[in-house]
């Protein structure tokens, strides 16, 4: 950028000229990355949004199925086509899954884990899905980063770096996933505009395929964008794999070049905390109970489907369509009510004001949540904080059913 003025003489002809000249290149940068970040934020939000409402009404479609499936005889012959719309309906709840993971919008259970074991996790899979000519090595640094993360959101997001490594190799080719510990200066913080000075976990992803032009690259992360043919791309890869690193507070970069391969680095930060052995979760049938239920939910679709769930087990089931009426149906029916089944959203009093009204009189009530997203009033209102139960929707029938029990039955 140039600024120059005329210096004139006596006659006032010019002399000479003042200039005063400057480096945008930096500003320029930044600029850019402004504008990426805010149009990133604004598709966030536009998918985030349609993505939860969608997501409610998926709740009621697949609850209603799986009533319908269990109340049919093994042999009847509609089963086929039960099933057929509950496969539909659930590739329908994987996309919108997608979405509210790029918006943000998707709850994920964060806690200490080692990187190197989640990346050992995926490996299996990985080597399983690659064809023959494809080489998958991995290499672990000994540091044995510890990470806060969500390890199933961290494996999705390493199957889709490696999905898409591999459309990048169609004639074969090397994949290589690398885990080490690095130090972030403050020249990269300000560069990319990200994180604190300090140490990272870095996980890198490369492969030796096709790499992107300039245009490609700059829409990569956008959902729906996709270079491949209709059929084989859905563009929801690298936005979900863009909004679990974000929900994590990481950082992700890409580096390509037409002919030069893709190389993928995602920065995350490190766990303080120390390390808990993951439970095992088991398989088990649904278990009913003869309690009674106070379900508070606002959607009329899933208050219903969800009182006939519990009812089919053999719960009775006091139902409330916002919080200021779950309220007067406890004080109504104190002495017969074992759980309140709240929604986190509603109308007139949310699901968390309605739970701590009650506890004023009924101090050791027991409670579940339900919800479509982490709103950031659920933040806010510390109900994860707190160590409450939250289910997110759509709701899968037996966890619903399993954690309502383990809820009974503790304490
Ligand atoms: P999809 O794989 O369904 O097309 P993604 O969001 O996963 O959607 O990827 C978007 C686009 O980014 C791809 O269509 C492709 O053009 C490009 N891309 C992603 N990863 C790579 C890679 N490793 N090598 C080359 N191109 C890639
Ligand atoms: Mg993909």
């Amino acid at each position: 950028s140039i600024t120059s003025t005329a210096v004139r003489g006596e006659a006032g002809r010019i002399a000479a000229y003042r200039c005063i000249a400057r480096d945008v290149t930096g500003h320029k940068k930044l600029e850019a990355q402004l504008l990426q970040a805010q149009k990133m934020e604004a598709i966030g939000q536009l998918t985030g949004g349609i993505a939860h409402d969608f997501n409610n009404i998926l709740t009621a479609i697949i609850g209603y199925g799986s009533v319908l499936k269990m109340k049919m005889r093994e042999d009847n012959p509609l089963r086929a086509h039960v099933d057929g719309l509950l496969r539909s309906a659930e590739s329908a709840a994987a996309l919108t899954h997608g979405l509210l993971a790029f918006g943000r919008k998707q709850i994920i259970t964060l806690k200490p884990m080692r990187l190197n074991v989640i990346v050992t996790g995926v490996t299996r899979l990985v080597s399983r899905l690659i064809g023959e000519d494809i080489r998958f090595r991995t290499v672990l640094t000994e540091d044995d980063p510890v990470v806060t993360a969500d390890g199933g959101q961290i494996e999705q997001v390493l199957m889709n770096l490696g999905t898409n490594a591999m459309d990048a190799m169609p004639g074969g080719g090397v994949l290589t996933v690398k885990t080490e510990v690095v130090r972030l200066e403050s020249d990269f913080v300000q560069a990319h505009g990200y994180g604190s000075p300090g140490d990272y976990a870095l996980m890198t992803v490369s492969d030796t395929g096709t790499g992107m032009d300039k245009k490609t690259l700059q829409k990569i992360f956008e959902p729906f964008f996709t270079t491949k043919e209709v059929g084989k791309g859905t563009g929801l890869g690298l936005s979900i794999v863009y909004g679990v690193i974000k929900q994590h507070n990481g950082y992700i970069n890409v580096y390509s070049e037409p002919g030069a391969g893709t190389t993928f680095r995602i920065y995350l930060p490190l766990s303080g905390e120390a390390l808990e052995e993951k439970a095992l979760q088991e398989h088990e049938a649904p278990v009913g109970g003869s309690e009674t239920i106070l379900i508070a939910e606002d959607s009329e679709e899933v208050r219903n489907l969800t009182k006939s769930i519990l009812e089919e087990f053999g719960y009775t089931v006091i139902t409330a369509v916002d919080g200021e009426e779950a309220v007067e149906r406890f004080m109504e029916n104190r002495e017969r009510i074992g759980l309140l089944l709240f929604d986190v959203i509603m109308p007139r009093k949310n699901g968390k004001e309605a739970y701590d009204e009650i506890r004023k009189t009924a101090a050791d009530v027991k409670a579940i949540f339900l919800s479509g997203y982490t709103e950031e009033i659920i933040q806010k209102r510390g109900l994860v904080e707190e160590g409450l139960n939250l289910i997110s929707k759509p709701i899968a029938p037996t966890l619903l059913l399993k954690k309502i029990r383990e809820t009974l039955d503790k304490g």
